[in-house]
């Protein structure tokens, strides 16, 4: 499948101020994410994961290396006003808080300023309004206004103003971090939607493994690098790599490690708890059959 976006040597400091000098936040940075694919980004604290989403987004230009988004190279000499300006279209952002995004008052106004800019007829901006508030269940939230809803409900809203621009990839940086568990859960069936149902490319920047565990790929970042990079089966596989780094695996994957240590053969990478246990018990099983064999002896 053709990469909707792809990097290649990316590198971006900030100024700094006079005491550190400028800070090299990324350093050599490349990958390409296939159309259509789901993607979780993970990294400790100042591990590069925002700068790299906002480089993606344009927010800002990298300092040296290349960086093509929907096949146009955005990082070209030549490249035209109007191909950087589509591919700021393409690709869109969800970020932390949810109160630093939500620019109306209303729900449904806030959820069509994105399409406003766009310039789209009031026909259309009705129609696509309405079909993205149906799509993350706030139908009836509409006429609402917007400082009154809890966080999730908020973060549904800013999805929905992601969806009515009809976005290629939308990069979600650390979107449940401040949510509850229920907003949690409601908005990650949301973004799995949006990317299994509408093929939308996400980029899913988190801390929690158990979300990381349901995307195609993980990219690792360390130190403004990709550290580790794979399927969350190749990522969490090397469980001391990721300790090494600071990072966590999924709880599923450090109890099979330690059962592991303990000689029960049990995988590394079944992240879902009902799988752990069944594999769990079976090697408990397994391994009694073994101890009565040996008394036997
Ligand atoms: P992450 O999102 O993984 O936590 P960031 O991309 O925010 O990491 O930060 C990467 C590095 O860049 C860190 O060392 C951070 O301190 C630095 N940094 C981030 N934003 C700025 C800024 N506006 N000015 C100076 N340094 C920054
Ligand atoms: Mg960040």
């Amino acid at each position: 499948m053709n990469p909707i976006i792809k990097a290649e040597n990316l590198t971006f400091s900030y100024p700094g101020d006079e005491e550190t000098g400028p800070v090299r936040a990324l350093d050599g940075v490349s990958f390409e994410i296939p159309e259509g694919s789901f993607t979780a980004i993970l990294g400790h604290n100042g591990s590069g994961k925002s700068t790299l989403a906002k480089l993606l987004c344009m927010v800002n230009f990298p300092d040296s290396g290349r960086l093509w988004v929907a096949g146009r190279e955005i990082t070209a000499e030549d490249a035209a006003e109007e191909d950087i300006l589509a591919a700021r279209r393409d690709v869109g952002m969800v970020f932390q808080n949810p109160d630093n995004q939500i620019v109306a008052t209303i729900v449904e106004e806030d959820v069509a300023f994105g399409c406003e800019n766009l310039g789209l007829p009031p026909a259309e901006i009705r129609r696509r309004v309405d079909e993205a508030l149906a799509d993350v269940g706030m139908t009836e939230f509409a006429r609402r206004q917007t400082y009154n809803l809890s966080g999730g409900q908020k973060q549904r809203v800013a999805i929905a103003g992601t969806i009515a621009m009809d976005r290629r990839c939308v990069i979600f940086d650390e979107s449940t971090a401040m949510l509850d568990p229920v907003g949690r859960r409601e908005v990650m069936e949301i973004i799995e939607r949006l990317n299994r149902k509408e093929g939308v490319t996400v980029l899913l920047i988190t801390h929690h493994m158990n979300e990381a565990a349901l995307a195609d790929r993980i990219l690792v970042m360390n130190g403004g690098k990709i550290y580790l990079e794979g399927t969350p089966e190749e990522v969490f596989g090397r469980p001391e790599a990721m300790w090494a780094a600071g990072l966590d695996v999924p709880q599923t994957t450090e109890l099979a490690y330690k059962l592991q240590k303990a000689c029960l053969d049990v995988p590394l990478t079944l992240f879902d708890p009902a799988s752990c246990a069944k594999a769990v018990a079976d090697a408990v099983t397994r391994a009694k059959a073994g101890a009565g064999k040996e008394a036997r002896r």
